[in-house]
């Protein structure tokens, strides 16, 4: 727990400490000056520096004297990977929760950079107490570009043409290597890799920003779901409050270990997420980092408030409404009462297949949340297992019946709080037949 003081920076940080505990408490509009996350975004720049020009502003920050730089690896091409660590000079980072940070493997997604950038200014230069007892308990380790090469071409492989986040499991290229290399040397607490997506897409998971991360299994480490899960319902929660629409999708043991944050979270047992910022005509540059810092945030306040892997961030249920009770009036004064509050639902309904034989095998549930004033986020499992997370009352979930297999598919879609309490539910039976979906009720 943070020290508390009178700097009304400190309300944001109280919102931040409950927000780990499982309980988000939103003293009305955030004031700017308290605001943290505000703040880092205004640091953004509005077109995207080069490489060289990340490797000058990186010189500039370590005079600040709580910056380190190195040199990690260096590329085909012979451009150096450059690696920032920020942290308190008094404090010991042993001593301290480490979140790693990776940005632009894709070289042509520059708002990973610009977010890594806007961090490491801002608690490189903050003579804020909050920032700095901040760093006290967290170090940031950040590689601001992890395809240098790809960088400075504009474009997403590197230059033998490799896509790096489909090498992970390999790690046939030197930028892999030299990051594998660094996150086995600094043993961080969590990882996060920052992406972009683009703004024109038929899949339907590349529609929202969105976070994806390790599901609750018992084949992974208690401690490493109850990390997942709560960070992924946080983070949903604040994208909502900062006005962002979002998904969170989760993965499982079995899934392909190519991808960095599944090779760190399935693989080797690390806290690791894959936030991807979608494109778009309002997605400014700052907009899109604002997503991938908004991450960054939320894993160090839950890196900070949490002891090791003890789950000491249980969803907490919000408390339920009282009952109301009928109010003792006498008999002269009795007039139309008043229309009871609608109460919060959940509706939910399986979508036609489409006509096309690639389709017939795809079922669409649609899930719509109604009357619900506090409503934060939505989930949706099946068969026990959560699938997706999304902070948008209506989301449409796509379904491959031939993955399911034959039999009775249970889906649960639950609306929950800021708080993580569910406040409305309703179950969908999918029956499937010769992988085909015979009947949804
Ligand atoms: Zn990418």
């Amino acid at each position: 727990m943070l020290r508390r003081g009178g700097l009304h920076r400190l309300s944001m940080l109280g919102a931040w400490v409950l927000g780990a505990a499982g309980v988000l408490v939103f003293g009305g509009a955030p004031c700017q000056a308290g605001d943290i996350w505000s703040d880092i975004v205004a640091r953004c720049p509005s077109s995207p520096r080069s490489f060289e020009q990340v490797l000058t502003y990186l010189e500039t920050l370590r005079g600040t004297g709580r910056v380190g730089l190195a040199s990690i690896g260096v590329t085909h091409q012979g451009r150096p990977i450059p690696l920032v660590v920020v942290a308190q000079p008094a404090a010991t980072v042993s001593e301290t929760k480490k979140l790693f940070i990776i940005a632009r493997q894709h070289g042509n997604e520059p708002s990973g950079t610009t977010a890594a950038l806007a961090l490491a200014e801002h608690f490189a230069v903050s003579q804020g107490v909050f920032e700095q007892e901040i760093l006290k308990r967290l170090t940031f380790i950040i590689v601001p570009v992890a395809n240098p090469d790809g960088a400075a071409a504009g474009r997403r492989a590197n230059s033998k043409g490799v896509d790096l986040n489909r090498d992970w499991s390999a790690r046939t290229q030197p930028e892999t290597r030299a990051i594998a290399a660094a996150i086995e040397a600094w043993q961080p607490d969590a990882i996060l890799d920052l992406h972009e997506l683009p703004a024109a897409t038929r899949r339907p998971a590349y529609q929202e920003n969105f976070l994806e991360t390790a599901g609750r299994s018992p084949l992974l480490q208690a401690g490493l779901c109850a990390a997942t899960s709560t960070i992924s319902r946080s983070f949903a929660s604040w994208m909502h409050y900062y006005g962002y629409p979002c998904n969170v999708f989760y993965d499982y043991p079995g899934k392909s270990l190519a991808l960095c944050h599944r090779y760190f979270g399935l693989a080797l047992g690390y806290p690791a997420f894959l936030c991807e910022a979608k494109n778009g005509p309002a997605m400014t540059l700052a907009r899109k980092a604002g997503v991938h810092i908004l991450a960054a945030l939320v894993i160090g306040n839950y890196l900070i408030n949490s002891q090791g892997t003890t789950p000491l961030l249980a969803a907490q249920q919000a408390p339920s409404p009282p009952t109301e009770q009928a109010p003792a009036v006498k008999q002269q004064e009795v007039t139309v009462p008043p229309a009871p509050p609608p109460q919060p639902r959940v509706a939910v309904q399986a979508l036609p297949p489409g006509e096309t034989s690639a389709e017939a095998h795809r079922v669409q549930i649609e899930a719509r949340v109604l009357d619900a004033d506090n409503f934060s986020y939505l989930t949706v499992d099946i068969n026990g297992r959560m699938r997706t997370l999304t902070n948008r009352s209506v989301h449409r979930i796509v379904i491959d019946t031939s993955t399911l297999g034959d039999g009775t598919h249970t889906v649960v879609v639950a609306a929950h709080s800021a708080g993580g309490g569910v406040i409305a539910q309703q179950t969908c039976e999918l029956t499937i037949e010769r992988g085909r979906l015979l009947v949804a009720k």
